[in-house]
């Protein structure tokens, strides 16, 4: 069964300079139940899209999609009280930053039963029971008096654990994590996944986890999208996309993952240049300029997205069948 549902979505932002086409043309979705990882480097349109489906943007944006169905439901059509739920119960997010995401004057308890009060309907007794609960499940030490204690008596680690309470509170069907441990070191990193895997284990609430890390996706989600550029260049099973990668740009993104060998950690490669600019997105292939793989074509024609499997696509001309002929056309003309 499909929870989210997402047919060409273009997300547009109007700045004085222009248009900066940000997510284009982009389709996916999110089984009931799946983690789904989000990949690509800042900028790539990862973010954007999701808050785009929840329609968080500032006013300068603006969103289409032939389809952007949540749990049946067309978010585009959804009127006020139907998007107040959509934020309070069905959806729930956790950012990078926690310190920004929490108000410093409240104590953790306010803002936690906030939520839980209205959007659960529940009195001031049962919310702070539930609030009570949901620390326990993950587990912060302590939890009474923890909710009489303000963000900043809490670790960096910890309040991500609150934000991760306060977004699994209302039992939400998606929960959208975006670069949930980046801000961390990699011991609490390692706390905060190994907690996210065992929330997913005890309910049945689907993932999307957003970041630029591969080794973390692939610790945690069964599937992969992968974006360059406002696009997906790649998309398959965790396992396909790692062990029969069929974009350059993935290829990009496994190099220049930390390997831990023998204790010793070996030089990174990061891929060379920088990001496309989505004020005047190129023609073409929006990697071409990195790629070396790049053939005249790329820069003339973007390339189609090729199936390899039921769940494996990519986008690139290496893939296409008729790449050479279209090479040859493109250098003759
Ligand atoms: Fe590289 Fe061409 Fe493939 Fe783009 S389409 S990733 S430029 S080979
Ligand atoms: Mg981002």
């Amino acid at each position: 069964m499909k929870l989210l549902q997402v047919n060409n979505l273009r997300t547009t932002f109007h700045i004085e300079a222009g248009q900066v086409q940000a997510v284009r043309g982009i389709s996916f979705h999110v089984e009931k139940g799946e983690s789904v990882g989000i990949v690509g480097e800042s900028g790539s349109g990862k973010s954007v899209s999701m808050l785009s489906i929840m329609r968080l943007l500032p006013d300068n944006a603006s969103i289409e999609a032939d389809r952007l169905l949540f749990d049946g439901t067309e978010i585009m059509d959804m009127d006020h009280t139907q998007m107040r739920r959509l934020h309070g119960n069905d959806i729930g997010m956790i950012f990078q930053d926690p310190m920004t995401s929490l108000n410093p004057l409240f104590t953790i308890g306010d803002q936690l039963m906030e939520p839980i009060r209205i959007h659960l309907k529940l009195s001031k007794a049962e919310a702070k029971k539930k609030a009570i609960e949901v620390l326990k499940m993950v587990e912060i030490p302590s939890p009474e008096t923890r909710l009489n204690q303000y963000p900043h008596e809490f670790s960096g680690g910890m309040r991500q654990r609150v934000m991760i309470a306060i977004a699994i509170s209302c039992n939400p069907k998606l929960l959208i994590a975006d670069e949930p441990t980046t801000a961390l070191d990699v011991t609490i990193q390692a706390q905060i996944l190994d907690l996210m895997r065992d929330l997913k284990k005890k309910s049945n609430t689907s993932i999307v986890l957003i970041t630029h890390d591969l080794g973390v996706v692939a610790s945690m989600c069964s599937r992969i999208i992968v974006m360059y550029g406002g696009q997906i260049v790649e998309e398959g099973t965790t396992r396909e996309v790692f062990y029969n990668p069929q974009h350059p740009y993935t290829w990009g993104l496994i190099r220049s993952m930390p390997k831990v060998s023998e204790g010793e950690k070996k030089k990174l490669i990061p891929i060379p240049g920088s990001p496309p600019d989505l004020l005047a997105p190129p023609q073409g292939c929006a990697f071409a300029a990195r790629c070396e793989h790049a053939m005249k074509v790329c820069t003339k024609y973007s390339p189609v997205s090729i199936s390899l499997s039921e769940s494996h696509r990519a986008a690139c001309w290496l893939m296409h069948p008729k790449a050479a002929k279209a090479e040859r056309e493109v250098i003759g003309s």
